[in-house]
């Protein structure tokens, strides 16, 4: 079992953009980043989409313009220290079928941290895996051993 040196954490970031939406074609229109004061984020625009926003502020007749604060949920995956000593995240992103590879070592782990054997020691129990394996482990199937 890996020692957990930083638990997951979930968190809530939120992010501001000023819209402006084509009134003869609500399909088309201009996003640009914004403070949460509403007021343009130009630091985070290039020079020509600086150009465009001013252009749009400057086309109320073409536009509707309106501003939108979106919330996105970032997970922060858990750290264990390997058997090695080499800190392994426990990201579903970065597993292969539910498993963890240590990077220095080789040590599997499952996303609890849970050392498992080398998946080409699992059971088959269904061919569905046996495609478009990568990272040389060909034949190798779900289904795991713990030890
Ligand atoms: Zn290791």
């Amino acid at each position: 079992m890996l020692e957990i040196i930083k638990e997951r954490k979930v968190r809530v970031e939120k992010s501001y953009w000023i819209n402006f939406d084509c009134k003869d074609d609500r399909s088309c229109g201009f996003v640009f980043p914004a403070n949460s004061d509403e007021t343009p984020a130009l630091d985070k625009m290039c020079e020509e989409a600086q150009m465009n926003y001013f252009a749009c502020e400057a086309s109320t007749n073409k536009f509707d313009r309106w501003f939108e604060e979106r919330e996105h949920t970032i997970v922060e995956p858990a750290v264990g220290k390997c058997v090695c000593g080499c800190e392994v995240e426990l990201d579903a992103d970065y597993s292969w079928h539910g498993a963890i590879r240590c990077e220095k070592c080789g040590q599997w782990y499952n996303w609890f941290g849970q050392k498992l054997v080398d998946p080409k020691y699992w059971e088959d129990d269904d061919d569905y895996y046996n495609e478009d394996l990568t990272d040389g482990f060909m034949g190798i199937t779900a289904g795991s051993i713990n030890y």
